[in-house]
């Protein structure tokens, strides 16, 4: 496979942009990345011309792939064409909210931003401004974007900035238990109680080995955070109009958090995010409230026509019956090839996301009679059960020089490109066919 062109632009990039690129985990694929020429259904080709059947799909918002269907490119050209945008308000952000609103449990009323990061810091701001207390609680493994109040390590005792830039004196006020774990929580609020202003997790952990929630657990956060008086914030910047469908995941697992962030697919493929929640809170924000939040480019014009198309269009085609369908099939497609060949690696995921976490310990291959074939649940009587990852510690735990190294590359050189990282979901798009999951489960094959 060649790719000349790629490397050479990767030389030139590398001249004027740190690392070459313009997010970092588009680095990690050694020796250099492919640049991208231009995508086709469930495909995308590089620069080289080479081709790829592409479970990237933009790390999360190419809900219907890359080949836009007719309403969706037609609305985006004419709001583009009409002036691309106004600092005033335009009847398509009504619409989208609208939408939101109908089918999204928790939401009553939302604010649009540009991005996820900026959605999660807007919803940092408004449970701080709300609450009037300053401490945000955060998971291990869980992902909020590139932001302040969350890019923290160590555990509630020495919370640590995890980047340079960031004052200690920010970190302290984030606490970062295990995901699942209800006992960490209980002991935290006992402590803390009167101080958290908010719980924040996504409701599945979508950036570090698809974590699901044990039996429970978002309930269990439901409960202490009401009791506490703490509000309950579901990052739905993945799972967002993904599981669960148009409901969320919240309407998927029946736990309705008091704010929700959206990003990723409700922009259907521009940048977006966005703050939702019951009235009462997010009429906190500016102009109304008192928490300032602005924005030049926020409700963009062409932003919301496309996300609203999007959405739209999966509201009448079989969107998501498609991508879940294709998803069950890789995940039970890969299950099958993992008990034969890596009978200790754990196959996750959920809808239409997927991946494969090199975990180093099973019960054998004898005892994965009867385990969650379609990816794990958390199902307590499921053979691999003790041995799936329950939190960030664990997925930790299972990583290894061998995918990154060569797994990653075996993949690619057989025509399927996987997400940059060995732990950030892979996604299926409404473009993707079932030629390109036989294709995708044979190369697993001869890779793993
Ligand atoms: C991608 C992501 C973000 C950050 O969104 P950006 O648009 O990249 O800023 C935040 N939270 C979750 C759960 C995400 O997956």
């Amino acid at each position: 496979m060649n790719h000349e062109h790629s490397r050479t632009l990767y030389d030139r990039a590398l001249s004027v942009m740190p690392g070459g690129v313009n997010s970092a985990v588009r680095a990690a694929v050694e020796p250099y990345p492919l640049f991208v020429r231009k995508g086709v259904g469930g495909h995308v080709i590089d620069a080289d011309g080479n081709r790829f059947v592409d479970w990237v799909m933009g790390l999360g918002p190419l809900l219907l792939g890359h080949d836009l269907p007719e309403s969706v490119q037609a609305a985006i050209q004419r709001t583009t064409s009409e002036g691309p945008m106004y600092g005033m308000p335009t009847e398509v952000e009504i619409d989208l909210a609208e939408f939101v609103v109908r089918h999204v449990p928790s939401v009553e009323k939302i604010r649009f931003v540009n991005s996820g990061t900026e959605a999660t810091v807007s919803a940092v701001r408004l449970a701080r401004g709300y609450t009037g207390r300053n401490k945000i609680v955060i998971m291990e493994g869980g992902y909020h974007g590139a932001q302040e109040s969350t890019l923290v390590e160590g555990d509630t005792e020495n919370p640590r900035p995890s980047s340079a830039g960031i004052p200690q004196s920010f970190a302290e006020h984030t606490l970062r238990v295990p995901f699942n774990d209800a006992e960490a929580m209980t002991a935290l609020f006992e402590d803390h109680g009167e101080e958290i202003a908010a719980v924040m997790t996504e409701p599945i952990l979508g950036n570090y080995g698809i974590v699901h929630p044990v039996p429970g657990y978002l309930e269990f956060l439901r409960e202490i955070t009401d009791e506490h008086g703490a509000l309950l914030v579901f990052d739905e910047v993945i799972t967002g109009f993904r599981v669960g469908g148009l409901g969320c995941a919240q309407s998927h697992f029946g736990v309705t958090p008091d704010l929700t962030t959206f990003g990723k697919i409700i922009g259907g493929g521009f940048p977006v995010g966005a703050i939702g929640g019951r009235a009462e809170i997010i009429e906190h924000f500016a102009p109304v409230g008192d928490v300032f939040q602005a924005g030049t480019f926020s409700g963009h014009p062409v932003t919301m026509a496309a996300g609203l198309e999007t959405l739209q269009f999966a509201a009448e085609h079989d969107v998501h019956e498609h991508v879940h369908a294709l998803g069950d099939r890789l995940r039970e497609g890969l299950s099958e090839i993992v008990a034969d060949q890596a009978p200790n690696y754990t196959v996750v995921g959920t809808a239409d996301m997927f991946k494969v976490v090199f975990t180093r310990e099973g019960p054998g291959a004898n005892g994965l009679e009867g385990v969650c074939s379609g990816g794990c649940r958390q199902d307590p009587d499921c053979a691999r059960y003790d041995y799936c990852p329950k939190n960030g510690g664990d997925v930790t735990r299972a990583e290894t020089e061998r995918w990154r190294r060569l797994f990653w590359g075996r993949m690619k050189e057989q025509g399927i490109l996987l997400s940059q990282n060995q732990f950030e979901s892979q996604f299926v798009s409404y473009a993707h066919t079932d030629a390109d999951v036989e294709e995708t489960l044979e190369a697993y094959k001869e890779a793993l």
